[in-house]
């Protein structure tokens, strides 16, 4: 690298599998910006160390992914969007560390960009799931004004801790409620591992979605789900999880390198190249 080239990097335990190495070397390539993105295993007991050295290890800033959401957001000056969604994916060094949850906008400029005037008159939003992905996209919804947010998730008490950490507008029903709930949902989140390969399917009866739903799913291996599938039978507008995982790295781009970066049907094509079954991947993580 050159003395003026920036580095970032994805740190995560296990992290052979993420494509945020494959974004944002197309983009430093793309733009000509000379920099360097890699990747760093960083075991949990090693993570607050590494965090607090990114200088010294040349970094400017980082992503970071399973497992170490919590603890990026418990080791760094989090904004108040990390701080509500209580994780933190991406870092960066601004005379201290800072960070910020771009899952959040990564939901929404996915949605935005793959099903239009998707919110105009949303009356009502269901999600499925509970973890930290499910955190970011019910804050980005109750964030667009979202006035009704129902959360489905096998273990309930977890759904619970939604309504308790967001409000009234989050209503909680048991897992086995969740096709129940589908009558009157102008969107259907799927943010749970259910769909990805290896696991099982998500069991959700998308016939009884109104005509004008649109329909998210986060899980982006296998690239069209069998929710996302289901949901083009019936017509239904969708936006899947590739969108979401490009849409996600705009931001971190921009602080790392001073460059907003476009969305592309190129770079979609790259990470569909390298997702599909003849590529030989496995499940993916940010
Ligand atoms: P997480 O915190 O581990 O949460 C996993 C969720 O899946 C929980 O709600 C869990 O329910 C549920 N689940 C797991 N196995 C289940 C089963 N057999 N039956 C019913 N529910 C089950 O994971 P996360 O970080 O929120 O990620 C969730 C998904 O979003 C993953 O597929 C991840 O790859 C994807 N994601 C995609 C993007 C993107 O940019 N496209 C970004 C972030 C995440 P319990 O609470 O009962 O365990």
């Amino acid at each position: 690298m050159t003395a003026s080239a920036r580095a970032a990097c994805v740190i995560g335990w296990p992290i052979e599998h993420s494509r945020s190495p494959l974004i944002h070397n197309y983009w430093l390539k793309h733009y000509g910006i000379p920099g360097e993105y890699r990747r760093e295993a960083v075991p949990p007991s090693q993570f607050r160390a590494f965090v607090q050295s990114l200088a010294a290890r040349g970094y400017v800033g980082a992503n970071v992914t399973v497992p170490h959401k919590e603890a990026a957001l418990a080791w760094s000056r989090p904004d108040d969007r990390a701080r509500a969604v209580g994780a933190a994916n991406t870092l960066w060094l601004d005379g201290v560390l800072r960070s910020t949850n771009t899952d959040v906008e990564g939901f929404l400029d996915n949605l935005d960009a793959g099903a239009p005037d998707w919110d105009r008159n949303l009356g009502k939003a269901v999600v499925l799931g509970a973890g930290g992905a499910a955190g970011a996209v019910i804050y980005a919804l109750l964030e667009r004004g979202i006035e009704r947010i129902v959360v489905a998730n096998r273990t309930q008490r977890r759904a619970d801790a939604m309504r308790e950490r967001f409000g009234e507008r989050v209503h909680a029903v048991r897992w086995d409620e969740r096709d129940t709930v589908l009558d009157d949902a102008a969107l259907l989140v799927n943010a749970t591992t259910l769909g990805m390969e290896g696991q099982p399917n998500l069991g959700i009866d998308v016939g009884r979605l109104p005509s004008h739903a649109v329909v998210a799913d986060l899980v982006y291996v296998p690239l069209v789900t069998p929710l996302i599938r289901a949901a083009q039978g019936r017509a239904l507008r969708s936006a899947d999880g590739l969108g979401m995982l490009m849409h996600q790295a705009v931001r971190g781009f921009t602080l790392w390198f001073g460059k907003k970066p476009a969305v592309t049907a190129e770079l979609r094509a790259l990470l569909e190249a390298d997702l599909s079954p003849s590529a030989g991947h496995e499940a993916g993580i940010t």
